[in-house]
């Protein structure tokens, strides 16, 4: 039998407010535990929550860059359930009438165009976390993620494939950091998915019974679990089993999923309208002023990069998934002229990147904060241009300020003058070095005249080396080459 899979994602967004959603607790990952909950979060009696208009605003802006419906009137329930990090017994969510509904998000599969619905998306409170193994025999409570926003993003049960799922969440990744609404920092949980999954013989309308697996934190974690999970339908089905609707957990250290509970019905939570809190009114003049002021996003800065800078659809890619790496590449630009776009994107791409990854740094979001300052690179690739340094000695300078940032932006020019990198194209010293190298390489100089045409390029290799080394480096390799080739050619018989 041949077998289609369907997945559809619930994924949670948390928000980068300032405080709470609805309270003035500080909304900080890795703080002392207990330090950032206050008498809102946890409902103590006679406390009373307000809204975080900053959530609503985010929430709207994800949605409008959606495409989606951003509701004028939307409001929050409460979702009953016990459970030692929610000590007051429920959680502030929307059920009814979430902040948006559908909405498409659009991204590209090996080349290939996807377009994936949204379902709805709600703003929510995060529970608080058990935390195991610190007194032996107790499980602790922090609740300092209690009353945390979330935006859950419901997809309808479009995808067909897990690299589709991973893919859609690389993308939400990137749209959240380019909309400043969450830092998408998967490993601390600002961005975890979960994944419903069935399967349905290919040509069968109607769906599956349908497992979830919960909290995928990684690109790699929920590709896996989505490919154990279909394997596992699929052979439970082939084996003439029944499947059941349940809750499972991913455990990436074995590759398998594991059954957590069956799963409830909506009636279990006896959902019910929040009476302390007022609906949220999303007016005009927000939904106009967000539009105003809406980001160049990665598809268009994509557009833009290929079109208008002249890269390839690769660097364009390469460039904006990141937004970080988007904005460095800008202020490069702004010093360096929008002619050098290929020259910064090369050096960012190998250079940059490459010696971030080898030195286990990340890029900043700032990008004054990176080791090598933009300016400073504009300024590098100006001095490459304009044969003052040759491209190898620019490698080496790049590495030094990778190594000891500086704050000049001049650092390229002092460490040029620091270190005497100046590239000699005096033509008469060159070619005094020229003289030396072929009266000391007699042996290789008839070898180069008695070659064939073909076998001379390769060996010119042997007196450029040699004349690097004479002139450590610093010889114009232009006019080297140049000066070697007139002397070589006058050897001629
Ligand atoms: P619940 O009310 O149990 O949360 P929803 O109808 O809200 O269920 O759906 C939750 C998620 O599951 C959505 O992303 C939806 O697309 C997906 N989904 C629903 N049915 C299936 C199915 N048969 N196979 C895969 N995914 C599904
Ligand atoms: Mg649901």
């Amino acid at each position: 039998m041949q077998w289609e899979t369907v997945i559809g994602l619930e994924v949670h967004v948390q928000l980068a407010t300032a405080s709470k959603l609805f309270s003035s607790a500080r909304n900080q990952f890795g703080d002392t535990p207990n330090s950032n909950a206050c008498a809102i979060d946890l409902g103590f009696p006679g406390t009373l929550p307000v809204v975080n208009k900053e959530a609503v605003r985010m929430a709207a802006k994800l949605g409008l860059a959606l495409n989606a419906e951003v509701a004028p009137i939307s409001h929050f329930d409460r979702k009953n359930y016990f459970y030692p990090d929610l000590p007051k017994g429920y959680q502030v969510t929307q059920a009814e009438r979430p902040i948006f509904s559908g909405g498409i998000v659009e991204f590209e599969v090996n080349g290939v165009e996807n377009q994936i619905k949204l379902h709805h998306a709600h703003l929510e409170e995060d529970a608080g976390k058990s935390i195991h193994g610190i007194t032996p025999g107790f499980s602790g409570i922090d609740l300092n993620r209690a009353g945390t926003p979330l935006l859950e993003i419901v997809t309808e049960p479009d995808f067909r494939t897990a690299e589709q799922a991973s893919a859609f969440l690389k993308k939400l990744h990137t749209l959240v950091q380019y909309l400043e609404i969450s830092d998408g920092n998967m490993a601390e949980g600002s961005l975890r998915c979960d994944a419903n999954v069935s399967v349905r013989p290919v040509g069968q309308k109607e769906f599956g019974t349908r497992t979830e697996i919960k909290n995928l934190n990684s690109f790699r974690f929920i590709e896996q679990a989505i490919e154990y999970e279909v394997a596992r339908h699929i052979h439970v089905l082939e084996s003439g089993g029944q499947l059941v609707q349940e809750t499972r957990l991913y455990d990436p250290d074995k590759n398998e999923t594991r059954s957590m509970r069956s799963k409830e019905d909506a009636n279990d939570y006896r959902y019910f309208p929040e009476p302390d809190l007022l609906p949220v009114i999303v007016e005009q003049a927000l939904i106009d002023e967000l539009k105003a002021t809406m980001p160049e996003l990665d598809n268009q800065k994509k557009k833009r990069y290929v079109n208008e800078l002249g890269l390839s659809d690769y660097d364009a890619s390469l460039l904006t998934t990141d937004v970080a790496i988007a904005h460095y590449f800008e202020a490069v630009l702004a010093t360096a002229g929008n002619d050098q776009a290929k020259a910064a994107a090369n050096w960012i791409q190998t250079e940059l990147l490459g010696g971030l990854k080898k030195r286990e740094l990340k890029l900043s979001k700032n990008p004054d904060e990176t080791p090598v300052k933009p300016v400073q690179l504009a300024n590098l690739i100006k001095q490459i241009n304009e044969d003052v340094i040759s491209n190898k000695i620019g490698k080496g300078i790049f590495d030094t300020l990778m190594d000891s940032p500086r704050e000049e932006d001049n650092a390229v020019d002092l460490i040029i003058d620091e270190k005497g990198l100046r590239q000699n194209s005096n033509t008469d010293e060159l070619k005094g070095f020229v003289d030396e190298v072929i009266n000391a390489n007699q042996n290789q100089v008839e070898a180069y005249l008695a070659a064939p045409v073909e076998k001379r390029q390769k060996m010119t290799g042997f007196f450029i080396g040699q004349l690097m080394k004479k002139t450590q480096g610093k010889a114009n390799p232009k006019v080297l080459n140049q000066l070697l080739a007139e002397k070589l050619q006058s050897l001629e018989g």
